[in-house]
């Protein structure tokens, strides 16, 4: 089938998914051969006008359905996932390109969201204080907000989705997904055994497209909420809008995480961790660990061993090469631009201590590959130390101590993720609470918080208030209504009162 015949893929409205009448499509490659593999249909506000009216519909038995009955939609999920595991992380791998352990971690990130989720009961309990005054109690419920949608980036197909619906459909809320139009395969098959579960019609809807499908859901009037994650520059659009058009709003950006290396940091374990949190998922992860920030003699230490250790990555289409631990990236797009941030990188003085721009994949020549690189002497303002690279790229910049480090990670814009390999207790305890950033890991990659605690970027990397993931999730994904009461008497015919 040539790339043109390919049909697009369908939207979901109530458990009926058909292809939207769209004259636009958009491409989705697999980036380990350069095939197109499906095409997305570019929505817009009439087909997501349809979507929001039909989740709405579906809000008001949903909402009203016993805590207890939405969880066992989702037990149920929670199995019918594991028995789909090794599918959906090879589907995940043939959409994305990452590896398939990789996949496996997507997903299994996912499962446990659902597994979290499956306690709705618990986590929707409210507060009562009796007493507030004389024979007066005080009660605090949660409850449903209607319509939440969740806009997606391509970079975990499955665990960023599922950051989302489990927890907002658990909570009794209707949902409306949209997949990253680069990735949309994924969404729709975690759904489609949502549907198998038992979801009833119209709590789960799907739709696809670009700005235009996203303007339309950022102003319907009967959306609620909007959970968002992708780049900055979008995600304060969303949540701007968002606001201006009175939703509730949480939308996570784009990252820069510095891991610091101290001079006494214990090299074969950071070797390993900084390889991983540089170079896992190519580099496109928003916890990536994208700078090494040397101190003192850890530089002279760190580069040789990690050099070599990056050097050895096996690069290539990682489900089929035996061995193989780097995927290709997203798209012929992002590779240009990584290789013109790695260029722009050399002019402005930085030096390539490893250039990973001329590999060679002959297995798969039409992959969308890039070999890992390690970029050596970067300072401050340097374009490649300023913007997100999303890339199998590892800065490297050097701080003769910890005090001038600190001060400059502490004036940059974001603040996702941030790690400190050390021995010393001391520097540890200084790095954490110092630390411009919200998820800290010690002598951990980029540690990405399980799904009982808030996903927690600050600055320029998350715009709103209530985070992604437990507790903060209930709350964002709820309204509470406090009731105050009191009884004057027992009332007529009552026996108690009487003698
Ligand atoms: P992106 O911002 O390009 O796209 C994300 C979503 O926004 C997609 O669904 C896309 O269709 C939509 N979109 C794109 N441009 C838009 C516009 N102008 N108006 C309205 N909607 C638009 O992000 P991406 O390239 O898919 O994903 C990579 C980015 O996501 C990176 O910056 C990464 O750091 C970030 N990310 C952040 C987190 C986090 O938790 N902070 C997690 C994963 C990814």
């Amino acid at each position: 089938m040539s790339a043109k015949t390919i049909q697009p893929v369908p939207i979901l409205i109530g458990h009926e998914w058909t292809v939207p009448e769209t004259s636009t499509t958009t491409p989705v490659h697999n980036p380990s051969t350069g095939d197109v593999i499906a095409r997305t249909p570019m929505c817009g506000a009439e087909v997501v006008d349809r979507v929001v009216k039909n989740a709405h519909a579906a809000f008001a038995e949903w909402s009203e359905t016993p805590h207890i009955e939405r969880a066992r939609v989702l037990f149920r999920y929670k199995m019918l996932l594991e028995d789909h595991f090794e599918a959906l992380a090879a589907l995940i791998t043939r959409e994305h390109g990452k590896t398939l352990v990789e996949a496996r971690g997507d997903i299994r990130r996912g499962i446990e969201v659902v597994e979290y989720a499956c306690s709705i009961p618990e986590l929707m309990k409210g507060e009562v204080l009796e007493n507030i005054a004389r024979g007066i109690d005080c009660e605090m419920v949660k409850q449903p907000l209607g319509v939440c949608v969740g806009i997606c980036p391509y970079n975990f197909p499955a665990l960023v989705p599922m950051w989302m619906y489990p927890m907002a459909i658990a909570c009794g809320n209707t949902f409306v997904l949209k997949p990253s139009e680069k990735v949309p395969l994924t969404g729709i098959r975690l759904i489609e055994l949502l549907i198998e579960a038992g979801m009833p019609p119209g709590v789960l809807n799907v739709v696809h497209g670009g700005r235009e499908c996203v303007d339309a859901l950022l102003t319907h009037p009967l959306v609620r909420a909007i959970s968002f994650v992708g780049s900055s520059p979008v995600a304060k659009y969303i949540y701007e809008t968002g606001i201006k058009n009175g939703k509730r709003v949480q939308a996570a950006g784009g990252a820069k995480n510095y891991v610091f290396i101290m001079p006494d940091a214990d090299i074969d374990n950071t070797v390993n961790g900084l390889t991983d949190a540089a170079f896992g998922c190519a580099g496109q992860r928003c916890m990536a660990g994208s700078t090494a920030v040397t101190i003192g003699k850890a530089a002279d230490r760190l580069l040789g061993p990690l050099t070599e250790r990056v050097a050895s990555i096996k690069v290539g289409p990682t489900d089929r090469i035996p061995g193989g631990q780097l995927g290709a990236v997203i798209s012929p797009q992002h590779r240009d631009r990584v290789l013109s941030l790695l260029a722009n990188s050399e002019k402005e003085g930085a030096s390539l201590a490893l250039d990973g721009r001329a590999i060679q994949v002959p297995e798969e020549p039409g992959g969308f590959y890039l070999g890992p690189s390690i970029v050596d002497q970067v300072v401050p303002g340097m374009e490649i130390a300023r913007e997100e690279v999303f890339g199998p790229v590892l800065n490297v910049m050097r701080f003769d101590d910890f005090e001038t480090a600190i001060e400059m990670a502490s004036n940059t814009a974001f603040g996702n993720g941030a790690c400190i390999y050390t021995q010393s207790g001391k520097a540890a305890r200084e790095f954490k609470h110092r630390a411009k950033a919200g998820m800290i890991g010690i002598n951990v990659g980029v540690p990405a918080p399980l799904a009982y605690f808030p996903f927690a970027g600050w600055d320029y990397s998350f715009f709103g208030d209530l985070h992604l993931q437990g507790r903060e999730s209930v709350l964002f994904f709820t309204r509470h209504k406090v009731t105050t009461s009191r009884w004057f008497s027992f009332g007529e015919g009552d026996v108690w009162h009487k003698e």
